[in-house]
């Protein structure tokens, strides 16, 4: 076996992995027919720090409901939101819907093929602009997206977390000159697949590997410490958060939601009241909902919600049998029956509070 330390030759990466994939790539995905720019760049937002597993039906279910961008651009947010339900990251979703906009209003409704064009729009940067522009037009662009980073610096032995600067763009330097120019749709999917499917973070299937013979990070055995993990934050230093939420109920078994504002957490999502304190909750519950001085709410389980930066636990506080009258719906609140949701609104939940809803419909408090 060729057992060298020097790292291999960036050309000799693009026939290698256009053949492995040929034989052992993806190929029946949902966006890997019929590839238009349209549908490459909604499959890959949607698999920003998604599984694919995970995003197949949001995938199909967004483009049933909106097959193209003008469908997409005169769809009502809330809509948008309602299908990205679950997905998680929803300024992804926003910057879909005002994307599509722009390029209905400044594009003619066409998805732009100049690359500063297409990284002008929300939400496309530098990688996710080159691989819709490779896999849907078959034109050279390099990509760098997570399971890239992580096969060319195992490949390239580049020591050093992708998330600091310096090291970022010696990863881009690599990227650009591994990228072939011909066939740059099929080896951008496959670098994608490979880092996906065989040079996985915890447990890279190196025996199976085409790049195995020059991979600098298999050589010295190194495969689990590239790339450099990014310093994180311990454990204890995490911020927790809580908050008390209203499940103000009504005969029909609707309940009364609130959308949040467009920034911050969960933006343009529709939530119950949210409070600091069960004792704000409380009040309010009695200012708006007419709750008796000595009647009490009910309190069910609490749920839990990871994010990104801090934990959230959340104390949901249940009255049923509320007047629909005693708070009017206006364009930031409505009535929400998760028994009958297509009937009432098509709105945008969080995961939790989707938890909640259904633990209530189903009778589960
Ligand atoms: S040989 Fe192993 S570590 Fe190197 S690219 Fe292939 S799977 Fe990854």
């Amino acid at each position: 076996m060729y057992q060298s330390s020097e790292p291999p030759e960036p050309a000799e990466i693009g026939p290698a992995l256009i053949a492995w994939h040929t034989k052992s790539g993806r190929h029946d995905l949902p966006w890997q027919h019929d590839r238009t720019p349209y549908r490459v760049w909604i499959s890959e937002i949607m698999l920003q720090q998604t599984q694919v597993s995970t995003v197949i039906p949001y995938f199909e279910r967004f483009m049933q409901r909106f097959p193209d961008v003008i469908a997409l651009a005169d769809a009502p947010i809330d809509e948008v939101l309602h299908l990205w339900t679950g997905l998680g990251y929803y300024a992804r979703a926003r910057n879909l819907h005002s994307a599509a906009k722009r390029i209905r209003d400044e594009f003619n409704g066409q998805f732009p093929t100049e690359f500063e064009a297409v990284t002008s729009l929300p939400g496309i940067g530098r990688s996710t602009a080159g691989a819709i522009l490779s896999l849907s037009l078959d034109e050279r662009h390099a990509i760098l997206d997570g399971n890239v980073k992580r096969v060319l610096a195992r490949v390239f032995g580049v020591e050093g977390s992708p998330a600091e600067r310096r090291v970022e763009q010696a990863l881009w330097q690599w990227a650009e000159a591994c990228t072939p120019s011909q066939e740059s749709a099929v080896y951008t999917q496959a670098i994608m697949d490979l880092g996906a499917t065989v040079c996985t973070r915890s447990r890279p299937a190196c025996d199976a590997c085409p790049l195995a013979t020059g991979c600098i990070a298999r050589q010295s055995g190194r495969q689990h410490e590239l790339p450099t993990p990014k310093a994180r934050k311990p454990r204890a230093l995490r911020r927790s958060d809580q908050c008390w939420m209203l499940l103000a109920q009504n005969s029909d078994g609707a309940v009364f939601l609130e959308r949040r504002p467009e920034r911050g957490i969960w933006g343009g999502l529709w939530c119950p009241p949210e409070f600091k304190t069960e004792s704000a909750c409380l009040a309010y519950a009695q200012h708006h909902f007419r709750l008796k001085r000595d009647q009490t709410l009910n309190p069910l389980e609490s749920v839990k919600h990871v994010f990104t930066h801090f934990d959230l636990e959340i104390f949901p506080l249940w009255m049923q049998g509320c007047e629909p009258t005693a708070v009017m719906e206006s364009p930031q609140s409505l009535w929400y029956n998760a028994r009958h949701p297509e009937g009432v609104a098509r709105v945008g939940l969080p995961a939790p509070v989707k938890e909640l809803l259904d633990r209530l419909t189903a009778g589960h408090v």
